[in-house]
């Protein structure tokens, strides 16, 4: 099996639609145990179980140091080792430029940004000391194109800057046999545009992506389990396009 004996975190993984949630069914599929990092209020223990037996689920906000700290001391007591991290939570907003408030831009940044460098930070030292890992974080095209679908700039910035911060520890780490790669969805179906798209729209922008539809959970948890495995072992700082073609460049 792919990921045999391997122990994945994934955060935000809790919803059972989401792209979190898809992934650690696919990695728990190919062999992996997984932990499921998310807000109380999502049920990470829950999710887990649906799992089945010997994954666990985890409250973690990933915008709290201590949180990320504190489930990362837990799997490591729990199974000794962490082999994949999946940065997978964040949230968006539909806002324009001349409308983002202080708080929204905190609010956008600290999920996808600052908790994605939380949770890694959380991680890369007992990968040190594995010298092996691989962390996989969750960009977007809105950062490539500039938005335009759903988020808002801020959105598109804290995706970018996700992107960056992927890039610069890929780069730090690589000596320490830990890989950092980013994937970059396109539109996918989950929970996140659920209401904020009508039919009609979800049509029209299907027409314009060379494969002809939105974006399915599973393609995406695909493209993980290849950057978590040791399928993709010479890639680091890679950014993996799982869009259908809506952004070729
Ligand atoms: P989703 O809303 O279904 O899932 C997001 C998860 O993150 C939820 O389970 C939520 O509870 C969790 N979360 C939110 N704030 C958190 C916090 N502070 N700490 C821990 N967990 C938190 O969304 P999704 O579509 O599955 O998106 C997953 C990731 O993919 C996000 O980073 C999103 O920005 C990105 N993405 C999604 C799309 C898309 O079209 N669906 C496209 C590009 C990128």
């Amino acid at each position: 099996m792919l990921l045999k004996d391997r122990i994945a975190i994934i955060t935000g993984g809790a919803g059972l639609n989401g792209l979190g949630f898809a992934t650690a069914r696919m990695l728990a599929a190919h062999g992996a145990t997984v932990a499921i990092l998310d807000l109380e209020s999502a049920n990470p223990a829950g999710a887990a179980a649906e799992l089945g037996p010997g994954h666990i689920g985890l409250v973690a906000n990933v915008t709290s140091k201590a949180q990320c700290d504190a489930a990362a001391e837990a799997v490591l007591k729990r199974y000794g080792r962490i082999d994949i991290l999946f940065n997978n939570a964040g949230i968006t907003q539909p806002r324009k430029t001349l409308d983002i408030s202080a708080a929204d831009y905190d609010m956008v940044l600290d999920v996808s940004l600052r908790g994605t460098l939380l949770m890694s930070q959380a991680v890369l030292p007992s990968m040190q000391r594995q010298q092996s890992g691989s962390i996989v974080c969750t960009s977007s095209v809105s950062a490539q194109r500039g938005g335009g679908i759903l988020g808002g700039p801020h959105y598109s910035a804290a995706k970018a800057g996700v992107l960056g911060l992927a890039r610069a520890m890929a780069r730090e780490f690589g000596s320490d046999g830990i890989r950092v790669n980013c994937i970059t969805p396109g539109l996918i179906a989950t929970d996140i545009i659920r209401g904020k798209l009508t039919e009609e729209r979800k049509g029209e922008i299907a027409e314009q992506i060379p494969l002809a539809r939105l974006g399915r959970a599973d393609d995406i948890a695909g493209a993980v389990v290849f950057l978590a495995s040791d399928l993709s072992s010479y890639c680091t700082g890679v950014t993996l396009d799982v869009n259908g073609g809506m952004l070729i460049h």
